[in-house]
C-alpha cells in the first residue's frame, strides 16, 4: 500500500467504489480505496437492485437518471455484466391526489425531456397483466426503470477505475483519521497508514463509525428493510417479455420479475431502525431474521393488488439494513468544519443514485463546484444542530412515507417542536400554524379563531387560503410584524473585512451606515447565495441570507480565510422582527427617540436604535416590497422588544403574519426567492440579479469572469413573472411553460398574489420570448392554463411606497 495519496476513499460498496471511479473518470488517478472486508460487504450486497428516475427533487431525478444511463457505458468499458434489466416500471395512483402528484411529476418530465407516460387502468392491465386494477385511477409509466445485478456493478465501476490508475486494498479496515495542520489526513489502517490530500468516507453501514474518527456527525441511521422472493409462477415465466416494475404507494410495496418468480419489497409503517447507537464492527455478509410480523398488512393488501402472490410459495426473504438521512437523500459534499473531508453517505438508493453520486462528489472536488446545484443531497443542508435524538424519529417518517404522497405544502410532524425562539408560545397563543424550516419552528400563517390548526396538505389551493389573504391584506393597508430569526445572519469584522467582502461578493460593498443587495458567485458565474451587506462600520458588517443556508454559506467563507478578517454565524444569536405596511414608520417612531421619518432614515439605511430598552439594529428594507423596517436583537431581548412594537402597533391595527404572508406578498413585486428562482442552477444574468453586480469595482470577484462572458453575450434564457389563469391550483415550481403546444420554459416558482387576487408564476424562457404580453400556457396538475407574461409589478410599481 502506497505510503501517500491524493484522494483515500473509504469504503467499497456501490458508492464508494462509484466515487472512486468517478475521480479517474475525471482525471485523477492517483486515488485508493480502502475496504476492511470485501467489495459489497455493507448493504451492497443485499439490495434488489431496483432502479428508477423518479424523484420530486428534479435534480435528484436527473442525477438518478445518469446514473441509469452509466451501466451500459461501465459494462462497455470494462466488459463486466451489471446483470442489466431495463423493463420500465410503472407507479400506481389509487387515489386522487396520488394521481394529482403523478401528473405533476410527468409535468416536470416534459420539460426535463424524460419520456414518461400517464396511463390510464387498461393500459396499465395491458402493461402488466398480474395487476388487480380496481380502484387504480392511473399510473406514471416510466421507460428507464429496470434491475441489476448488485455485486456485478459495483465491481464494473471497481475494474472501470482500475483501468483509470486506481487502487483497491480489500480487508484493509480503516481504524483513525486525524487531520495534519496542511490539511492533509493521516490515515492509520490495520495494513498501516496512508497521509491522503482528501478523504472520502463513503462508509454505508458504517458512515457514523467513521464520521465520529475525525470528530463530526453525521444525521444518518440504518433501517432494517425486507423484500420477498417467490417460487416460480407460470403466468411470470411462461410470458414473452419480462413483467415490468410495479410500485403500489398505496400498499407501500414495490414488485418485479426476478427470474421465474417475483419479487416484492415494503417500506412497511412498523419499521424498524437497526443498531440506533452504532453498527457493530463484526456485521458482515449475514441478514437479519425475518420478520414477518411488520409486513403483514402490507402482504395483506399485496395479495389484492397482485392476486398471483397469495398462492405463489416464498423461495427467500432478504431482510436487511441500510441508511437514510432524515429526508431520505444522500449526504455529499464537503463536510462542514472540516478541511478535504467528504461524505458520500446515506446513499438509500444506491443503484438509483450512486452514479449520479459519484460523478457530483469528483466534480466538486476536483473543479470546485457540481454541474447541477447539489443541495437537494448537501451534507451541510443539515446544521450543526442535527442530534441523534432528531434523526431517529425523522428517518423513521421518511421510511414510512416514502411513497406517501408528498404535497407541497406538507410539514411533517416528527421531531418537532425542536427548535424554537423565545417567541414560540406568544404566536402559539395568537393561532399560529408552524412550519419547520433547517429545524427551527417558524409560523407559516395565523389560523382565525376556531378554525383548524393545521393546513390541509394539497396540491391545490389549501385550507389557509382566507387566513393568508387577511395577513397580506393587514400589511398591505396597515401594519404587519413577522420574526426575523429565520434568516441566516453573519457578523464579518476586522480590518480586511471591506476587501475581503469586496472579493467573495460580486455587488457593491455599501458605505457606513447603509446596506446593498449582492449576489455571491461561484467561479463558474453560477448564484451560490442572494445577500443583503449591512455596513455597520468600516470593520463591522452583517451579512443575511437564507437560514437553511448558512452552514453551506460559512463553509464557502471558511474556504476563502483572510487573516485579517473574522466571520462568525450569528443566526441564532441575532433575531428581531420585521414591521411593514403603510403604517409601519408610525409604529417604529413610536417607540423609539430616533429620527425615522423618510428624509433622516431613507430606504437602504442601518442605524443602531434603542427600542424600548432593547438595543436594537435597523435596516429600512422589507421583503415584502412595502415600507418596511427590520429590526435586529439579541434574543434575550426578543419579547420585550416584540411587546414595544405590538403595544405600539394597536393604535394602526398591527397584525402578526407568517411566511405563507411573506411568500404571497413578494409576488406583487416578482421578487425571488432563495431556493427557487436564485440557486446554483441560474446565473445572475439570467435572473435578473445582475443588476446588483458591482462591475465597475476594480477587484477581482470570484465569479467575475463568467459574469463578464455573460453581460457580453447574454444567456439564453431570462426569469419572467406570468399571471396565470388558473382556477383552483397554482404554480409550485418546475411546470412546464409552452408556447403552441411546445414547451419553451418552465416555473420556478409560484402562488397567489392575495393583494391583487392574481395567480403568479415566475419561470424561464428563452430570452428572445421574454416580451411583455407574451402568450404562453402553464400546465398545473394536467389543465394547460392560459398565461400571460407581464412586465410591471402588480404593486407600488415605480417603488414609491416601498421608498418613500
Ligand atoms: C434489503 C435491501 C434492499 C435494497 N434494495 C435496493 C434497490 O432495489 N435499489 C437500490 O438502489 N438500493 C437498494 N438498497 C439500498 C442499497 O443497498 C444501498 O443504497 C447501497 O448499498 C449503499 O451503498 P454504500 O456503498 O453507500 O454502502 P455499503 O454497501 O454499506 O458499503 C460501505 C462499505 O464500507 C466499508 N467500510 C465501512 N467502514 C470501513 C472502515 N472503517 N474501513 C474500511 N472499510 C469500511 C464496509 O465494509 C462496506 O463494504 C437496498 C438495501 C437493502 C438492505
Amino acid at each position: 500500500m502506497k505510503s501517500h495519496t491524493q484522494v483515500c476513499v473509504i469504503g467499497g460498496g456501490v458508492v464508494g467504489c462509484s466515487v472512486l471511479y468517478h475521480l479517474t473518470k475525471l482525471g485523477w488517478s492517483d486515488v485508493m480505496l480502502l475496504e476492511r472486508s470485501e467489495l459489497t460487504s455493507g448493504s451492497t450486497w443485499h439490495a434488489a437492485g431496483g432502479f428508477h428516475t423518479l424523484n420530486g427533487d428534479t435534480n435528484m431525478a436527473a442525477l438518478q437518471g445518469y446514473t441509469i444511463g452509466l451501466y451500459k457505458e461501465l459494462e462497455a468499458l470494462t466488459g463486466l455484466s451489471c446483470g442489466l434489466h431495463h423493463v420500465g416500471g410503472i407507479t400506481l395512483a389509487d387515489t386522487p391526489e396520488r394521481f394529482d402528484m403523478l401528473k405533476a411529476e410527468r409535468a416536470k418530465h416534459r420539460y426535463m425531456g424524460l419520456e414518461t407516460e400517464i396511463l390510464g387502468p387498461a393500459e396499465i392491465k395491458a402493461m402488466a397483466d398480474l395487476v388487480n386494477t380496481d380502484g387504480i385511477l392511473g399510473g406514471l409509466y416510466d421507460p428507464l426503470d429496470g434491475h441489476l445485478d448488485p455485486s456485478g456493478t459495483t465491481h464494473a465501476y471497481a475494474k472501470a477505475a482500475k483501468l483509470g490508475g486506481a487502487q483497491i486494498h480489500t480487508h484493509t479496515m480503516v481504524t483513525a483519521t486525524t487531520p495534519n495542520p496542511d490539511g492533509t489526513w493521516t490515515v492509520e489502517t490495520d495494513k498501516g497508514t496512508v497521509i491522503a490530500e482528501h478523504l472520502v468516507n463513503a462508509s454505508g453501514l458504517w458512515a457514523r463509525e467513521v464520521a465520529a474518527m475525525a470528530g463530526v456527525y453525521l444525521p444518518l441511521l440504518p433501517m432494517a428493510h425486507q423484500y420477498i422472493v417467490t417460487d416460480d409462477i407460470p403466468g411470470i415465466y411462461t410470458r414473452a417479455t419480462e413483467f415490468p416494475h410495479v410500485i403500489d404507494p398505496g400498499g407501500e410495496s414495490y414488485l418485479r420479475q426476478e427470474g421465474r418468480g417475483l419479487c416484492i419489497g415494503f417500506y412497511e409503517k412498523p419499521c424498524e431502525a437497526w443498531s440506533v447507537d452504532g453498527t457493530p464492527w463484526d456485521f458482515g455478509h449475514e441478514l437479519l431474521n425475518d420478520q414477518f410480523e411488520k409486513i403483514e398488512d402490507s402482504i395483506a393488501f399485496a395479495y389484492r393488488r397482485f392476486p398471483v402472490l397469495e398462492t405463489a410459495g416464498v423461495k427467500s426473504v432478504i431482510h436487511g439494513p441500510f441508511t437514510f438521512a432524515p429526508d431520505g437523500n444522500p449526504l455529499v459534499g464537503p463536510v462542514p468544519g472540516l478541511r478535504n473531508y467528504w461524505s458520500a453517505c446515506a446513499v438509500m438508493a444506491g443503484f438509483s443514485q450512486g452514479g449520479g453520486v459519484g460523478l457530483a462528489l469528483a466534480q466538486w472536488m476536483i473543479e470546485g463546484e457540481t454541474e447541477r446545484d447539489p443541495r437537494a443531497m448537501d451534507v451541510a443542508r443539515f446544521g450543526r444542530w442535527t442530534t441523534p435524538g432528531y434523526t431517529v424519529p425523522k428517518v423513521i417518517e421518511n421510511y414510512q412515507n416514502r411513497f406517501s404522497v408528498s404535497y407541497p405544502n406538507e410539514e411533517l410532524p416528527a421531531a418537532r417542536p425542536f427548535r424554537t425562539t423565545a417567541m414560540y408560545d406568544i404566536w402559539d397563543g395568537m393561532g399560529a400554524v408552524f412550519g419547520q424550516t433547517y429545524g427551527l419552528e417558524v409560523v407559516n400563517y395565523f389560523a382565525p379563531e376556531g378554525a383548524p390548526r393545521f393546513e390541509t396538505p394539497s396540491f391545490r389551493r389549501s385550507n389557509a387560503w382566507g387566513a393568508v389573504k387577511a395577513e397580506v391584506m393587514a400589511v398591505r393597508t396597515g401594519v404587519g410584524i413577522n420574526e426575523l430569526q429565520n434568516f441566516g445572519k453573519f457578523r464579518v469584522t476586522g480590518p480586511g473585512a471591506r476587501a475581503w467582502l469586496d472579493r467573495i461578493m460580486a455587488g457593491r460593498i455599501p458605505a457606513p451606515r447603509r446596506l446593498s443587495l449582492s449576489p455571491m458567485l461561484a467561479p463558474s458565474g453560477r448564484l451560490i447565495g442572494d445577500f443583503t451587506i449591512s455596513c455597520l462600520s468600516e470593520t463591522e458588517f452583517q451579512l443575511t441570507a437564507s437560514y437553511g443556508a448558512q452552514d453551506q454559506h460559512l463553509r464557502w467563507f471558511e474556504a476563502h480565510p483572510d487573516p485579517g478578517v473574522t466571520i462568525e454565524n450569528i443566526s441564532d444569536a441575532r433575531t428581531g422582527f420585521q414591521i411593514a405596511g403603510p403604517r409601519a414608520r408610525d409604529v417604529l417612531a413610536a417607540c423609539t427617540r430616533a429620527d425615522v421619518s423618510a428624509e433622516a432614515f431613507r430606504f437602504f439605511d442601518v442605524a443602531p436604535m434603542t427600542i424600548g430598552m432593547a438595543q436594537c439594529l435597523v435596516q429600512r428594507v422589507s421583503y415584502t416590497g412595502d415600507l418596511g423596517f427590520e429590526i435586529y436583537c439579541s434574543p434575550a431581548e426578543q419579547r420585550h422588544l416584540f411587546h414595544t412594537l405590538w403595544e405600539a402597533g394597536q393604535p394602526h391595527g398591527i397584525r402578526p403574519f407568517g411566511m405563507r404572508a411573506m411568500m404571497s406578498l413578494r409576488l406583487d413585486k416578482f421578487f425571488g426567492a432563495w431556493s427557487r428562482e436564485y440557486s446554483p442552477d441560474y446565473t445572475a444574468a439570467e435572473t435578473g440579479l445582475d443588476r446588483f453586480i458591482h462591475f465597475g469595482k476594480n477587484t477581482a470577484f470570484i465569479g467575475r469572469n463568467a459574469a463578464e462572458a455573460e453581460r457580453a453575450t447574454p444567456p439564453a434564457r431570462q426569469l419572467c413573472a406570468f399571471e396565470v389563469a388558473a382556477t383552483d391550483a397554482d404554480v409550485v415550481a418546475y411546470e412546464p411553460i409552452s408556447l403552441d403546444g411546445e414547451v419553451v420554459g418552465f416555473c420556478t416558482s409560484g402562488g397567489y398574489a392575495h393583494f391583487t387576487g392574481k395567480s403568479i408564476a415566475l419561470g424561464f424562457v428563452p430570452r428572445e420570448m421574454a416580451q411583455d404580453g407574451l402568450e404562453a400556457s402553464i400546465e398545473i396538475l394536467g389543465d394547460h392554463c392560459p398565461a400571460t407574461l407581464i412586465t410591471t409589478p402588480l404593486f407600488d410599481p415605480d417603488g414609491a411606497r416601498m421608498r418613500g
